[in-house]
């Protein structure tokens, strides 16, 4: 196992058994709104290296930016949202990284949609940023597509 994490409550319950694939900071009106802050964090993990503990997750349906129909999971006693994924069939999906226990060794490497990015949200210098979406291939270490079936 790499990592585990949960809610506020410990309700909900998670192991994260692989390495992530990347991480991201996304500034859209969405993230804004379900983080309540600025931004959201989205580390990008393989669906098949994430498990749930014996618990039941709460499910919400949410449409990110670009119309892509997502489902959310989090604990319903608490509020905490854990991650989601894309309702289609997807081998990647985002985990909240704050939820992990030890967030030693997750680190932004980009910020997206910075179109709609809070004004006193300063971007370091010499770190990608995409006024949209990026698009992986051009952003993701080698060693992160190499884990991604070919497609
Ligand atoms: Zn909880
Ligand atoms: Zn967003």
């Amino acid at each position: 196992m790499y990592k585990s994490g949960g809610c506020n409550c410990n309700a909900v319950r998670f192991r994260l058994l692989r390495e992530p694939v990347f991480t991201h900071i996304c500034h859209c009106k969405q993230c804004q709104r379900s983080s309540g802050g600025a931004f959201n964090v989205s580390t990008v993990v393989l669906v098949e290296d994430f498990e749930f503990d014996d618990c039941t997750p709460d499910t919400h349906h949410v449409s990110g930016p670009t119309g892509i129909e997502y489902e959310a999971w989090g604990c319903d006693n608490c509020g905490c949202t854990i991650g989601g994924k894309s309702v289609a069939p997807t081998e990647l999906m985002v985990v909240r990284p704050g939820t992990l226990d030890d967030t030693t060794g997750i680190e932004p490497k980009a910020h997206i949609w910075t179109r709609e990015k809070q004004d006193w949200v300063e971007i370091p210098e010499g770190m990608p940023a995409f006024e949209e979406n990026y698009d992986p291939k051009q952003v993701w270490p080698q060693s992160s597509l190499d884990r991604l079936s070919e497609d």
